[in-house]
C-alpha cells in the first residue's frame, strides 16, 4: 500500500505544481520570488520523503554530502542564473528586439500546451548539450565532475563543475513569448521530474509517467560504473527525447560512479577541466627546478638565462 502510494508522489507533485500555477493567488504568481522559493522547496519536500521511504541505504544523505549541496544549491539558485541572465538570456532578448521577431503567436496558444513546449524546447537544448558533453573531450572535462559523485539523493542535480552549470542552463527560451506563468510552470515540473529523478526515494512511478518522463531507474543507469551504460539516457527531464533519439536504456544501477568512484571535494570539481593543464604546469616545474639550480652555479651565459627566465616564469 505504501509502496503504491509512493509510486504515485512524482505525478502528484506536478499536478500540484501545474494547480498552483495555473489557480495560485496573483499576489504569489506575480512576485518574482516565488519561482526562486518554489525549486529549494522542491528539493527539501524530496530529501523529507527520503527519510520516510528510502531506495538504497548506501545513497543515505549524511554531514558531508549535505554540505556540498546545499553549497551547490545556493550556487546554482544565486550565481550560475545571474550569469546565465547576463550573458546569455539578455542578449537573446536583446537580439530578438533588434531583429523584431515576434512570437506572440505562443502566448495564445493554450496555456497547458504552452506549458508543454516550453519543456520540450527546453529539453531538447538539455539532452543535445547533455549528448555533446558525453561524446566532446573539452565538454567531457566540465561535465564529469557530475559522474564523479558516488551517490544519489534529492539535491544531487545541482552538483557539477560551474562551466557545465552554465553551459546546461542555456536554451533558446528567450526568443518565445510564452505567459510567464507558463514558462514556471514548466520549470518547475522539470524540478519535480529530475529532482525525483537523482533521489533517493523508493517511488518508482506508473508507466505512463515514465513513458515521458526521466525516472531514478532511467538516471541511476546513466550514473552507474559501467562505462557503455552511462552513455545513454541523456534526457535530463524528458526520457522521450532518448525514446525518439535512440538512447535510451531500460535498467537501474545501484552503484554509481565514475572510474575509481573516488569522491571529489568541491575544490576538485571546480579545477576538474583544467587538470591536464595544472598537471603539465607542475610537471614543468619539477623540470625547471633542478635546471636553475644548475643555472645559477654558471657564469652569465645566454642559455642559463632562459633556463632561470624559464624558471621564474613557472614559479
Ligand atoms: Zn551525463
Ligand atoms: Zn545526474
Amino acid at each position: 500500500m505504501k509502496a503504491k502510494a509512493f509510486n504515485l508522489v512524482p505525478p502528484a507533485m506536478i499536478a500540484m505544481v501545474l494547480s498552483f500555477w495555473s489557480f495560485g493567488p496573483a499576489s504569489l504568481l506575480k512576485n518574482p520570488w516565488t519561482l526562486v522559493a518554489i525549486s529549494p522547496l522542491i528539493v527539501i519536500a524530496v530529501l523529507l520523503l527520503e527519510r520516510v521511504h528510502e531506495r538504497h541505504a548506501g545513497w543515505r544523505m549524511n554531514r558531508q554530502e549535505f554540505v556540498t549541496d546545499l553549497f551547490y544549491v545556493v550556487l546554482n539558485s544565486v550565481a550560475i542564473s545571474w550569469v546565465a541572465e547576463r550573458l546569455a538570456e539578455n542578449p537573446l532578448k536583446a537580439a530578438k528586439a533588434s531583429l523584431h521577431i515576434t512570437t506572440e503567436w505562443a502566448m495564445h496558444l493554450p496555456w497547458l500546451v504552452q506549458v508543454a513546449l516550453v519543456i520540450v524546447i527546453f529539453e531538447f537544448g538539455q539532452y543535445w548539450m547533455h549528448r555533446v558533453m558525453h561524446n566532446w573531450h573539452p565538454f567531457w572535462l566540465t561535465h564529469a565532475p557530475h559522474h564523479h559523485i558516488t551517490q544519489l539523493n534529492a539535491a544531487k542535480g545541482a552538483i557539477g563543475n560551474p562551466l557545465e552549470l552554465f553551459l546546461i542552463s542555456l536554451s533558446v527560451l528567450a526568443l518565445f513569448d510564452f505567459e510567464t506563468t507558463a514558462v514556471f510552470a514548466a520549470f518547475n515540473t522539470m524540478s519535480v521530474v529530475t529532482t525525483f529523478a537523482h533521489a533517493n526515494v523508493r517511488a518508482d512511478p506508473p508507466i505512463w509517467y515514465s513513458f515521458f518522463f526521466t525516472t531514478i531507474r532511467h538516471h541511476s543507469l546513466h550514473h552507474s560504473t559501467d562505462y557503455e551504460s552511462t552513455r545513454c539516457n541523456y534526457g535530463n527531464a524528458l526520457i522521450l527525447l532518448d525514446r525518439v533519439f535512440g538512447t535510451y536504456r531500460d535498467g537501474e544501477s545501484v552503484l554509481v560512479g565514475q572510474d575509481d568512484r573516488r569522491r571529489l571535494s568541491i575544490k576538485e570539481q571546480f579545477l576538474f577541466p583544467f587538470r591536464g593543464a595544472i598537471d603539465r604546469i607542475a610537471a614543468r616545474r619539477a623540470q625547471a627546478g633542478p635546471a636553475d639550480a644548475l643555472a645559477a652555479g654558471q657564469d652569465g651565459d645566454a642559455g642559463s638565462q632562459r633556463d632561470t627566465v624559464g624558471g621564474a616564469a613557472a614559479a
